[in-house]
């Protein structure tokens, strides 16, 4: 065996420089290191790109070096738990996995070296943890004491409130059970208290010490403007500011990414389609081209990018919105993993609001689970309608306080992040620089006024035809505008038939997607996408509730390009 481990001085500072060639551990590195060396068990929150493999791996040699025999690493992901491998075994580290793409004699072979202590890091399923086979080898492990460290990556995999979730985790608190003394860390770049509270309860790290670290992605710019012709101003985005650049772009469904990559193509740039409905080996081109070829922009449903780790991607859009901000922070996380500037890019509008709505209300869940989805996406609606700095409203969701940028620009890797404790108070009223808002105040207006009009409409127009209309049927109303339809229904001799003409339709709109995303105005989407009020629109009407709203954004293309090309 090529063992660079055995007999090598176990301190974790020499093995950080003589096997991965760093000077330096960065961040909450040292301290989640040294905690686990010492047999702690730890819950690492770290931004993608933060350096999370290293809390692990350097315990694993260093544990190993000590006379402590094999770690196990928990992985879901087998493009992940290769590439690992990989790089462990080109610095000279004893490595292997055990996943379905083994045959049964490789297996075996790997099995044969755990079990003779001869690997330092072996990755696993989760599945492979609820097999007696794979179980009794570890007891047999256990039993001579030589069996070092568990480490659970994506550990948010465990919370069905996570993002994505994955049952198999449930079943690792057979770690806890069967190997009490043995140290546990889990991981995971994603997890509001919510799902970070229900890590800790499902996996039993009661006890484990927490190292949260700053989510603060610096060199990320966050911009989400007001969708309209959502295919051409991706288009104008990407030929306007990442020309020949490498990115991903979200869509909702697989018609549309198809949709959308043709476009792309179209107008030249070197777009790939991925989505689940595609084959495996045409899928598993693209995401090879993806990563090969310089440029590659990616059209995907969410089923691309976890795992997928390539530094410079520079952009990432959605052209629909994710369900929640744990998605949406994941999502855009996959840009600038090298430091280096990109952008976090989204438009959003009304049907948005509608979709995410309708599919929650219309999921087979229970109804506590579909009130908590609804929370979550109201957040993310409220960080859409912002006004003002959107990674103070990010970061604030992830319960951490933004203190300003830190000092300098970016550079060639992610900013240091904070110690174990950066969710320090921050100065009150921070801005960040680098998002939409900061760069570009938006007008912001008192639309409380035509809030209490565009509700009076629905009311009034509800009440004269028995029946509820769609939006655009309700702001021709406003607005005055006697349509076929309009004096069809006689609604042009309603009261409020003409008393919003003094606003534009866009400024109706989006009078109309704020009071739909605070839960002012219900959207019946089994009555033709029917308007109707709540119990929340009272306190409009009433005049109790402000409504405050940004002015439409200016699109990309009357922004400022931000580099010279
Ligand atoms: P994560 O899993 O948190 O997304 P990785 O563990 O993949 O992050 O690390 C991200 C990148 O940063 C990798 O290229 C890794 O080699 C590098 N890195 C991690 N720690 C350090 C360090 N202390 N010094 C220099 N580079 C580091
Ligand atoms: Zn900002």
């Amino acid at each position: 065996p090529r063992s660079a481990d055995a007999e090598a001085d176990a301190s974790p500072a020499t093995i950080l420089h003589e096997v991965f060639g760093y000077a330096q551990f960065r961040g909450a590195q040292a301290d989640i290191v040294d905690h686990v060396v010492a047999g702690g068990d730890a819950l690492v929150l770290m931004p993608t790109g933060g350096g999370k493999s290293l809390c692990y791996q350097i315990p694993a040699i260093a544990r190993q070096r000590a006379g402590r025999g094999v770690s196990i690493v928990v992985s879901p992901l087998i493009a992940l738990m290769h590439d690992q491998v990989g790089a462990l075994h080109e610095a000279g580290v004893s490595a292997a996995f055990l996943n379905s793409t083994l045959d049964w004699e490789q297996t075996q072979d790997v099995e044969r070296r755990m079990l003779r202590g001869e690997i330092t890091l072996l990755y696993a399923a989760p599945e492979r943890l609820n097999t007696p086979r794979f179980l009794s080898q570890l007891d047999s492990l256990h039993e001579r004491g030589k069996l070092s460290l568990f480490a659970i990556d994506e550990a948010h995999c465990v919370s069905q409130w996570g993002h994505d979730f994955r049952p198999e985790y449930r079943s690792l608190t057979v770690l806890h059970e069967r190997y009490a003394g043995v140290p546990r860390i889990a991981l995971t770049a994603t997890a509001d208290d919510l799902t970070r509270a229900d890590i800790v309860e499902r996996l039993q790290l009661e006890e484990a010490r927490q190292f949260v670290s700053s989510f603060d992605r610096p060199n990320i710019r966050y911009s989400i403007v007001e969708k309209k012709e959502a295919t051409t101003q991706l288009l104008r985005f990407i030929e306007r500011e990442h020309e020949g650049d490498a990115g991903v772009v979200y869509c909702q469904s697989r018609k549309r990414v198809e949709d959308v990559a043709a476009t792309l193509k179209d107008a030249g740039i070197n777009a790939l389609p991925y989505h689940a409905g595609l084959d495996a080996a045409v899928r598993q081109k693209h995401q090879d081209r993806f990563l090969r070829e310089e440029g590659v922009v990616m059209v995907a449903t969410i089923a691309f990018g976890m795992g997928i780790d390539k530094p410079d991607v520079r952009f990432v859009g959605h052209l629909d919105m994710p369900k929640n901000i744990e998605g949406y922070y994941q999502e855009t996380g996959r840009a600038g993993r090298d430091g280096l500037p990109a952008d976090a890019w989204m438009v959003y509008g009304l049907q948005d609001v509608v979709n995410q709505r309708r599919m929650i209300d219309e999921s087979p869940a229970g109804e506590e689970f579909k009130q908590v989805m609804r929370g979550k996406l109201d957040a993310l609606l409220s960080l859409a309608e912002a006004s003002d700095c959107r990674r103070v409203r990010l970061l604030g969701y992830f319960g951490e306080v933004y203190a300003g940028p830190a000092a300098g620009p970016p550079q060639g890797g992610p900013a240091p992040l904070g110690g174990s404790e950066p969710r320090a108070a921050g100065s009150v009223g921070a801005t960040c620089g680098n998002c939409d808002n900061c760069l570009n105040p938006p007008q912001v207006w008192d639309g409380t006024d035509a809030a209490r009009k565009l509700l009076s409409t629905v009311y009034r127009v509800n009440q004269h035809s028995g029946i509820s209309f769609g939006a655009g049927h309700i702001m021709d109303i406003l607005r005055g505008k006697a349509t076929e339809k309009v004096k069809q229904f006689g609604h042009e001799r309603i009261s409020t038939f003409g008393i919003g003409a003094e606003f534009s339709e866009v400024q109706l709109r989006g009078v109309l997607r704020q009071l739909i995303a605070t839960g002012a105005l219900a959207v019946n989407a089994e009555a033709f996408n029917t308007l109707q009020l709540t119990d929340g629109s009272r306190a409009v009407l009433k005049g109790e509730t402000t409504v405050r709203l940004r002015e439409s954004v200016s699109s990309p293309a009357e922004r400022k390009p931000r580099r010279e090309r």
